[in-house]
């Protein structure tokens, strides 16, 4: 038995319930770890809550990251004792995942815990942390260099786009971050945005194009956002699509791509091939100002992860929850 968040439909209802759990709830796999963090993405908000259809597999341990350490592995790359991450891959979805004290993955889903962070780093950077550094290198990849112009960050106070400006801004470029809490504009520049604007401003239908401002964008919301983002996009500049926390839709026109050239790319962390994986644990290792992290970084224990998940919905969690799956 061990203790986690157990989520179940029936008759009753959809319901989270932290609780003991039967070791016959593990979920398929080669690699048996102890859960040391997790964390509360927008996904397992949505996981905790019903409101979305995440959960595809009834009873489930939501959470879709976690780190640990291997207690028993029939994995030929992972020994008892070696720690790792998880992101994704269905976990938390469809395979019990992270908000519990113990977890069963395949050996191939993991990747090392980089030397330089901790356990509890690298769950402050979670997937939203590790999708931000999708991307950047996105942005990189497409050629886009810090003289080139402003980068635009949208969903600046959530976590993909928390550690997007911390990234950014360390790589010297210019960030500009759109938020709905003008209030948090001080957390915003103390993390490298140059500046904010409010998100109205790209929230509601505009111009098929618009004044060319930004030579590429991380954008974490979606709908017209997303669409005011590509329109406002300069000649041969690229967008990098990860999130809808403002609609999935995307009410756009052809008008950016086959007049100004510009690219949209769209980033999926969940099935992401393992070699780009390493490669945004690596360049976080390398890129990512620890002591910002740290900043953005608010800590809860398991039994406090239904209540803050129903919160982050609401959208006023501000950047990074790390859950003590540990402490219960
Ligand atoms: P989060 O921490 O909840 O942050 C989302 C942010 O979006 C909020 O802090 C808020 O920022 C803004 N926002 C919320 N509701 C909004 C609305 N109705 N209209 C406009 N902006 C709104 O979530 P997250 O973990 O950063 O994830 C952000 C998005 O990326 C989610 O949609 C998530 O599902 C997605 N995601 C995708 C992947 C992938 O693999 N593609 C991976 C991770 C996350 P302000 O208060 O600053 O405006």
């Amino acid at each position: 038995m061990f203790t986690g968040i157990l989520v179940t439909k029936d008759d009753a209802g959809y319901r989270a319930t932290l609780q003991d759990i039967d070791d016959s709830l593990l979920g398929e796999g080669d690699v048996t770890l102890r859960v040391e963090w997790s964390t509360l993405n927008y996904k397992d908000g949505l996981a905790i809550t019903g409101q979305s259809p995440v959960v595809r597999r009834f009873p489930l341990v939501p959470g879709i990251d976690f780190a640990g350490t291997v207690v028993h592995s029939s994995h030929p790359a992972w020994r008892p004792g070696d720690q790792a991450i998880l992101n994704g891959w269905g976990v938390g979805e469809s395979h019990s995942g992270g908000l519990a004290q113990m977890a069963r993955v395949h050996g191939d889903w993991l990747v090392d815990l980089p030397p330089v962070f901790s356990t509890r780093q690298a769950m402050a950077i979670g997937t939203a942390g590790y999708t931000a550094m999708l991307c950047v290198l996105a942005l990189e990849k497409h050629g886009i260099r810090p003289a080139d112009g402003e980068i635009l960050v949208t969903g600046a106070n959530g976590g993909v786009g928390s550690v997007a400006i911390a990234l950014l801004a360390g790589l010297g470029y210019t960030v500009v971050a759109s938020t709905g809490r003008p209030a948090e504009a001080d957390y915003l520049q103390s993390l490298g945005a140059a500046r904010t604007i409010d998100r109205a401003e790209l929230g509601t239908p505009g111009k098929p194009l618009g004044k060319e401002r930004w030579a590429g964008v991380v954008d974490a919301v979606g709908s017209h956002t997303l669409a005011n983002a590509c329109a406002t996009t300069k000649y041969r500049g690229a967008v990098a699509a990860c999130g809808l926390a403002g609609g999935m839709d995307f009410p756009a026109s052809v008008a950016p791509f086959i007049l100004r050239g510009i690219t949209l790319y769209g980033i999926d962390s969940v099935m992401a091939p393992l070699a780009l994986r390493q490669q945004a644990w690596q360049r976080l290792a390398s890129d990512l100002d620890v002591a910002k992290l740290e900043a953005i970084t608010q800590e809860i224990g398991l039994s406090e992860a239904i209540a803050v998940g129903t919160e982050l919905l609401k959208g006023s969690v501000r950047g990074r929850v790390v859950v003590d799956v540990q402490r219960g």
